[in-house]
């Protein structure tokens, strides 16, 4: 099954992409975690996608793109799996399209995660991510056992710089400008999926299911 995550920045596409992965047994590709873990490890990807994070702008195409497609091409992907944060732009969608057309492949459901921007500005001043395993939290809807420790590899827990309130503003203006209209690119594809993500955590989590199945 292969899946794409859409949604607001901090609409919760990576919190139920997680539960997707585990229940599916199909990896979890997120770009935001490739690029997290490329400006922890000083690559030279990372150091050319951070300035664009830190401003809350996107990162070029031409690096997404290639990143995304040879992720997708691995071993692991054979069986499906779960996007989470791409495609944010249309020429991301039309490139991952062609992709799979030459494969003969085609993803099966875009499910859009929906909530209003007013929600979102709460939820991003309290998430808190593990930088380390990409396992993300908020400290009153879905807060860690130990405060500032990840439960799932104990390494310590931070704000993203991304995540700060000014920064989220931009994002959202972003979101709107790049990303929103991918919704209407996959209603026309026919594989658009829309939940509402205002609902708490497991209750969003059944209603992807109950479309996704058992
Ligand atoms: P995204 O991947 O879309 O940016 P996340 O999955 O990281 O978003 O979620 C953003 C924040 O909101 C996190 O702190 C997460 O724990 C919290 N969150 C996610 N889904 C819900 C929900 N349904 N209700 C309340 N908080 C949620
Ligand atoms: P996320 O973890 O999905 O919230 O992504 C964090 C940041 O990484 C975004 O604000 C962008 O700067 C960058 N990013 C992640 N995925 C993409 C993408 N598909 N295209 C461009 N930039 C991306």
């Amino acid at each position: 099954m292969k899946i794409i995550m859409l949604g607001a920045p901090g609409a919760g596409k990576g919190t139920q992409a997680k539960k997707i992965a585990e229940k599916y047994k199909i990896p979890h590709i997120s770009t935001g975690d490739i690029f997290r873990a490329n400006i922890k490890g000083g690559t030279e990807l990372g150091m050319k996608a951070k300035s664009y994070m830190d401003q809350g702008q996107l990162v070029p195409d031409d690096v997404t793109i290639g990143m995304l497609l040879d992720r997708i091409s691995q071993d692991d992907c054979q069986n499906g799996y779960v996007l989470d944060g791409f495609p944010r732009t249309i020429p991301q969608a039309q490139s991952l399209t062609a992709a799979l057309n030459e494969r003969g492949e085609k993803m099966d459901y875009a499910v859009d995660v929906d909530v209003p921007d007013e929600a979102i500005v709460n939820r991003m001043g309290g998430r808190r991510a593990c930088v380390k395993c990409g396992a993300t939290y908020h400290v009153a809807f879905n807060p860690p056992k130990a405060e500032g420790i990840c439960d799932a590899c104990g390494d310590s827990l931070v704000l993203r710089e991304d995540d700060k309130p000014e920064t989220v503003q931009k994002r959202l203006t972003v979101y709107h400008d790049q990303t929103q209209p991918l919704i209407e690119y996959y209603s026309k594809e026919g594989i658009l999926v829309t939940v509402d993500g205002t609902k708490g955590l497991n209750e969003v989590f059944e209603d992807i299911v109950a479309v996704l199945g058992a």
